[in-house]
């Protein structure tokens, strides 16, 4: 029945249905155990014969409800909140990759991710293959070995403002037999819904845009059900083989499709690592959801007044930004954002390195921070900030030039916002 309704209602009332007499608001469970009549009863959720809450490292209804909101957002069968993004992303990948396997992913990714999988996954004995997100078909087919076990890539990257083709990559993945992972913090599914796409997994940072309003920090994976591990045994044995853990049961037998994943993600992952999302924190991010869709439209529409004002300033050397004519992934976004795509936009200042670190100065309604996607317009020198200790050279290679400002446009008036980037340009 969800399905049919419209992001909307989806984020204003999915994943929560009160009977008579309960809250209407989502309630906050602030609660790390639960208790039952026999040892019998609580046995079977052990051997997972029956679903219930036992113990909130694994599970929490809060989360549980917020995570239903986000799987019906995305289209998904089931879904899971998550500490923080990386952690998201991080159970993602290891929930059907571990020692001895090989991922091939975008080299357009957030740091963090970027960081993750190229330092510390290879020292778990992950190893990785980097593609360049523009490249062809045939050079992602080059990428692949036999022990690849998925594809990995964001919707819009973060800082690159690179939008992948998920299509594309979602054939290639599917052709060599393993799932394509899509992190769509940015685009959020009010702009983007991976699964329409082909891919198979979604991820997010909800500290960003879901949040909105920079208080918690968190993550969710949401699945498709749609990938068939089953086609598969000898690639993915943690979902098609018995999990002795749990009295021998084969997760894609007694869960089907629709639940392996994330079940498996939940009773493997998180009973041993941790990192559950916390009810408080859950009960924020499900406030951002309901007002999504209207940010989304405020942030996008800001971030396309600012590109256009800034595409004209003779100050400005450049500008990205995928909703821009002449973009070079403006007809990628036409394609799979069509609404709208992000409120974060860069560009340089003639000048370079000077004239940007001059400009920031000077902004008043613009914050200097790391973060990005929240109320607040907010912006981000890299090369004097987050990437200080790497040369002009290193910079260049990284895709993060020493004169690229990162601006993150925020809810406030548009035209408040530009007549304080136009007085910092002009102490240029
Ligand atoms: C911020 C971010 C992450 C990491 O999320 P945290 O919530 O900070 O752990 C992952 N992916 C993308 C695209 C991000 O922007």
């Amino acid at each position: 029945m969800e399905k049919k309704l419209h992001t909307e209602t989806l984020c204003i009332q999915a994943g929560y249905s009160p009977e008579n007499g309960q809250p209407r608001q989502i309630p906050i469970i602030q609660s790390t155990t639960f208790k039952y009549a026999t040892s019998e009863e609580m046995g079977k959720l052990f051997d997972l014969e029956a679903s219930g809450y036992f113990y909130s490292r694994l599970q929490n209804p809060t989360c549980d409800m917020v995570a239903a909101k986000i799987a019906a957002l995305e289209g998904g069968t089931a879904a899971m909140l998550t500490g923080s993004g990386q952690a998201a992303n991080f159970y993602a990948m290891f929930n059907i990759a571990s020692c001895g396997d090989h991922i091939v992913a975008s080299s357009a990714i957030y740091g963090g991710t970027f960081n993750l999988i190229a330092v510390t996954m290879k020292r778990m004995g992950i190893d990785v293959t980097f593609v360049d997100p523009d490249c062809t078909e045939e050079e992602l087919n080059a990428a692949f070995r036999a022990n690849t076990k998925l594809v990995f890539g964001e919707t819009i990257a973060n800082p690159a403002l690179t939008v992948l083709d998920i299509e594309k990559f979602a054939k290639v993945a599917h052709s060599h037999g393993v799932p394509l992972i899509i992190d769509n913090t940015f685009a959020t599914p009010v702009n983007c819904r991976p699964f329409e796409w082909g891919a198979d997994i979604v991820t997010h940072s909800t500290t960003k845009y879901m949040d909105g309003h920079g208080v918690a920090v968190g993550g969710c994976i949401v699945d498709s059900g749609k990938f068939d591990w089953t086609k598969y045994p000898d690639k993915f044995p943690g979902l098609c083989t018995p999990d002795d853990s749990y009295h021998g049961v084969t997760y894609t037998e007694r869960f089907g499709l629709a639940g392996a994943f994330i079940t498996k993600c939940t009773v493997q992952l998180m009973r041993d690592l941790g990192s559950i999302q916390s009810p408080q924190s859950a009960f924020y991010l499900n406030l951002g959801l309901e007002s999504l869709p209207f940010r989304m439209k405020q942030h996008c529409a800001n971030a396309q007044a600012i590109a256009e004002f800034l595409q004209e300033n003779p100050k400005v050397a450049w500008v990205k930004y995928c909703g821009l004519k002449g973009d070079k992934y403006y007809e990628l976004a036409r394609k799979y954002m069509p609404n709208g795509s992000c409120g974060v936009i860069s560009f340089g200042l003639k000048g370079g390195r000077q004239a940007a670190e001059v400009f920031m100065k000077h902004l008043k309604l613009g914050a200097i921070e790391t973060h990005v996607a929240d109320s607040r317009t907010c912006c981000l020198h890299p090369a004097s900030a987050t990437h200080r200790q790497m040369t002009d050279e290193q910079l260049d290679a990284a895709g993060v030039g020493a004169d690229l400002i990162r601006l993150s446009c925020g809810l406030e008036n548009a035209e408040d916002l530009i007549a304080d980037l136009k007085q910092a340009i002009e102490q240029v």
